[in-house]
């Protein structure tokens, strides 16, 4: 016997490789290349250092009145956590601790199997079709849950609002988690939806829209009754998952959404570009509606251009997975970044 054999083992979520130098093309985590709001700054500049003698207020009141007050819903029906990745595996805690399995698509997010590994939740991958869109029918059997991300990631492909809302009324014994960390990006939410099914839990980031990954904000909206369990978890695990200058700095985001609308469309149009550029370099991709695309080359090998693209100092992400294997996911960085991977493109030969 040995202590070992007591080790909770998990095989953990490998991230998007964060390289120290600083004279790179980074599009291989879908950060935002514009800075936060500049009402950001200034809470950095003017923030007392005496605040940080005291613990954090727990309910991260501020924040979730802005985001109340931003998104209209009531604050009872908000839940703020430390990135988004922190609100989905409290979600799995709190809401997936029956039996049967929990849905979601075979190609989606990597952390949701090492969650559900993690919290020893059943899981059952659904496959996408083979243009990698949503199977609606998939997901009307028995089951102990459904995560999907809309639009999903990798993949980038948005489904349809009235196909999400069938599998969600389809399922009223079910919690059902959408993710829209990218929905920000000229997707629609799935947001007035909360009003109408009290299963629903609809996720948001800070990460990528409102550029602040460093930051770690995320939360989800739903029903009094979700929201209500998800703090009970949340309160027995870490009452202070948010620092106060994180909080402030949430708030100085949400108060400036000119800033966020512009920054989101300078997206959207850069994505569009390389869209068209990538197309006539021989690329092929679902139609993305997020700030990345998903791509492939009628000749080069994804991985490959992977290692010579690093090689050039432009990273991007490879996954070596079944049926993504010859996929490359770009990040949309400035139009001067996508500029120079397209030029960088245009003299490539792979022989
Ligand atoms: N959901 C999806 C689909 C993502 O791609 C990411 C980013 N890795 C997240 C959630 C988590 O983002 P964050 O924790 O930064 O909010």
């Amino acid at each position: 016997m040995s202590w070992e054999n007591n080790v909770r083992r998990v095989t953990p979520y490998v991230p998007g490789e964060q390289p120290k130098r600083k004279d790179i093309i980074k599009l291989n985590t879908n950060e935002n290349p514009y800075p936060p709001a500049p009402a950001v700054q200034q809470v950095l500049r003017e923030f007392s250092v005496d605040t940080l003698r005291k613990y954090p207020d727990p309910t991260v009141g501020a924040l979730t009145k802005a985001l109340s007050e931003n998104y209209c819903v009531p604050e009872d029906q908000i839940f703020v956590g430390v990135g988004s990745d922190d609100v989905l595996a409290m979600s799995f805690m709190t809401f997936f601790h029956g039996d049967k399995p929990i849905l979601f698509p075979d190609i989606t997010y990597s952390f949701y199997d090492v969650w559900a590994e993690e919290f020893e939740i059943p899981y059952e991958t659904k496959p996408l079709r083979e243009d990698f869109t949503i199977c609606r029918d998939d997901y009307m059997c028995e089951n102990g849950g459904i995560v999907i991300p809309n639009p999903n990631a990798p993949t980038g492909i948005e489904a349809r609002r009235d196909e999400l809302e069938m599998i969600i009324a389809s399922n009223p014994d079910s919690v059902v988690i959408i993710d829209e960390a990218y929905v920000d990006f000229g997707a629609e939410t799935t947001l007035p939806l909360i009003e109408k099914y009290d299963n629903l839990l609809v996720v948001m980031t800070f990460s990528k829209s409102r550029s602040l990954a460093g930051s770690r904000i995320g939360f989800a909206m739903g029903s009094k009754k979700l929201i209500g369990y998800l703090q009970d978890v949340k309160y027995s695990f870490n009452s202070y998952t948010m620092d106060s200058v994180t909080s402030a700095i949430g708030c100085a985001a949400l108060s400036d959404p000119k800033y966020f609308l512009e920054t989101c469309e300078k997206i959207v149009e850069t994505r569009e570009w390389t869209k068209k550029e990538l197309h006539a370099l021989g690329f092929s991709f679902p139609d993305s509606r997020t700030n990345f695309i998903f791509a492939k080359h009628e000749c080069w090998d994804a991985a490959r251009l992977f290692e010579d693209l690093k090689e050039a100092g432009i990273y991007v992400r490879y996954f070596n997975k079944p049926r993504i294997d010859q996929y490359l996911r770009i990040s949309i960085g400035t139009m001067e970044e996508m500029q120079q991977l397209v030029a960088f493109l245009q003299d490539y030969k792979q022989v």
